[in-house]
């Protein structure tokens, strides 16, 4: 995407493209990912040193307010984390891992087909739309598959019972009370 047109689309709204701003903005576009502010502030260091955090954060509200970039919560996969990708882009549904954050981005004719549904059916006119789906990707399917079945298999073998995590369903009825803690006293 021509960073051009931003800079005409920013200058109509009397915003000025500075070098900051111009590295934040290059940075989302190009790498395609969701990135996160403090991973953005990071890339964007290595392009100028003199860039600070609060810099950064600063300009990624602009940029949003601006309509430039879409801040995305991913589902909360990263807690309160938000994360950004370019407006410019044709608009897509996040298919997001709650295990491992793999994002996937769905473009296609359904979601249009969405909109227009939506459009007809309440009279209302979208001027955007947000669609993320959670579940997991196929790799972590087959991981979880090995975490169910060592769980059944680790139920014979207690050695795994030291870790702290349950190990199954219904064990250790009271075991909630590290008795480490109570002996600081004594
Ligand atoms: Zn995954
Ligand atoms: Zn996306």
């Amino acid at each position: 995407m021509a960073l051009d047109s931003i800079q005409g689309s920013l200058r109509e709204r009397g915003v000025r493209l500075t070098r900051q701003r111009q590295i934040l903005l290059e940075l989302i576009d190009n790498t395609g990912e969701h990135l996160d502010a403090e991973r953005l502030y990071q890339m964007a260091k290595e392009k100028d040193p003199k860039l600070n955090r609060v810099t950064v954060y600063r300009t990624l509200k602009m940029l949003k307010a601006g309509g430039l970039v879409d801040e995305l919560d991913l589902m909360h996969y990263g807690g309160d984390q938000h994360y950004y990708e370019t407006r410019l882009k044709q608009e897509h549904a996040h298919v997001i891992c709650l295990r491992c954050g793999r994002v996937e981005e769905f473009f296609g004719e359904p979601l249009q087909r969405l909109r227009r549904q939506i459009e007809s059916h309440f009279g209302f006119q979208v001027l955007l739309a947000r669609t993320e789906v959670g579940g997991y990707c196929a790799h972590c399917q087959t991981l979880r598959a090995l975490e169910v079945d060592q769980l059944r298999n680790g139920a014979a073998a207690p050695a795994h019972a030291a870790r702290g995590a349950p190990s199954g369903p219904g064990a250790g009825g009271n075991s909630g009370k590290p008795h480490g803690l109570r002996s600081r006293g004594a």
